[in-house]
């Protein structure tokens, strides 16, 4: 974020964009949400609560998360685990690993795993993944819907996969600006702007349920990105949100520049504002709660399920691989099991006045909609 582009608005001007009319939202509106100064960002929580409770109730659904691989052939300038950050070890679960952790899952009625892999297109790893996806639905009889987040895929790969069992698939955008895309990638051949478009285009194309998501307080980003990242979501029809602050990895290209950021205390307020503009823009949508949120404040997750989230990835890889997982700095989770992380969630989440959907598979509303539509 360049922070001479963040300036906060006046009263009167808050109580103007706080008494918008919900159903009619603008993109100058948006930008009032997201300049809001931080003793009104309350109201607007409030605003994004009751829309939330009204069109998909005070449910959390849990997506146990198996970090699969940390090998990728890319290299995002913010990433952690960035092919050429050669820092990180390498790894793979083993399929007995993938099988037990999708098992963990479904036997505390979780109902709904994510997995998710730095990206390989290659025949090995894509048939690895698609005999996996068929082994966790017959090992767990077929109880567990399977979210997939393993980056951009040829059309084929993605019908391969859904055809074995997969039904979501998640691949962020990271930003919606081109301009700000590209400054975020390396040019080399590798990381396409258009190519990521088309990728999602696919995916809805194949009927997943289609997620997607942005990093919130970049280097270089401005207020106007913010609002292009929300309309963007609405103008693809986005069926799931995951985004979060962009926190900063050492040891990644983009660190150099990060005397442009905002103080990790507004990044995470920017991002609880970007969770409530979403969800009073698009009102039927899941929206995680994601660990960056929590990376910034040790409430940040509840707090973003009181501002409109209802989905949690609750980590179920291995202990041991989940250090190496580190696409930033900070991580939180990574150094407790998946029976204590359980424990430490149900209570946060009872403190925000929403209950844990177990058994539930807890489908976007929105998608559901849109197919009966
Ligand atoms: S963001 Fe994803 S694709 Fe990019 S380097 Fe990291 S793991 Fe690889």
């Amino acid at each position: 974020m360049d922070a001479k582009d963040f300036k906060y608005i006046n009263n009167s001007e808050a109580k103007k964009v706080l008494s918008v009319n919900v159903d009619n939202i603008s993109a100058d509106d948006l930008l009032g949400f997201i300049l809001l100064p931080e003793d009104k960002i309350e109201a607007l929580v409030n605003l994004a609560a009751k829309i939330k409770e009204q069109y998909v109730g005070n449910t959390v659904y849990y997506r146990g998360l198996i970090e699969y691989s940390n090998i990728c052939a890319k290299n995002c300038l913010y990433c952690g685990i960035r092919a050429c950050n050669n820092k990180v070890e390498r790894y793979e679960l083993n399929e007995d690993e993938v099988v037990n952790a999708a098992r963990f899952a479904a036997e505390h009625h979780y109902a709904s795993i994510v997995i998710q892999a730095g990206e390989r297109t290659d025949s090995l790893f894509t048939s690895k993944i698609a005999r996996l996806i068929s082994k966790i639905h017959s090992e767990t009889g077929n109880k567990l819907k399977i979210t997939l987040s393993l980056g951009e895929q040829s059309e084929e790969t993605y019908r391969l996969w859904r055809d074995c069992g997969a039904q979501r698939y998640l691949l962020r955008i990271e930003s919606a600006s081109e301009d700000l895309y590209r400054k975020l990638h390396p040019a080399d051949g590798k990381h396409s702007y258009k190519k990521r478009i088309e990728a999602i285009e696919s995916l809805r194309k194949l009927e997943y349920q289609v997620g997607s998501g942005v990093m919130i307080g970049l280097p270089f980003q401005t207020p106007q990105h913010l609002v292009n990242d929300l309309l963007f979501l609405k103008d693809f029809d986005i069926d799931m949100v995951g985004m979060g602050p962009y926190i900063e990895h050492h040891e990644t290209p983009l660190y150099e520049h990060r005397a442009l950021l905002l103080p990790k205390n507004e990044r995470f307020l920017l991002g609880i504002k970007m969770v409530a503009a979403l969800r009073i823009l698009m009102k039927d949508i899941n929206i995680a709660a994601t660990t960056a949120m929590q990376a910034l404040h040790p409430k940040g997750r509840e707090m973003a399920i009181v501002a409109g989230a209802n989905v949690i990835m609750p980590n179920i890889t291995p202990l041991k691989y989940r250090k190496d997982y580190l696409l930033y700095e900070d991580k939180p989770c990574t150094d407790e099991d998946s029976e204590k992380c359980l424990k430490c969630l149900e209570k946060r989440i009872a403190t925000t006045g929403n209950q844990i959907g177990y058994d539930s598979w807890g489908d976007s509303k929105h998608f559901t909609n849109r197919k009966n539509s």
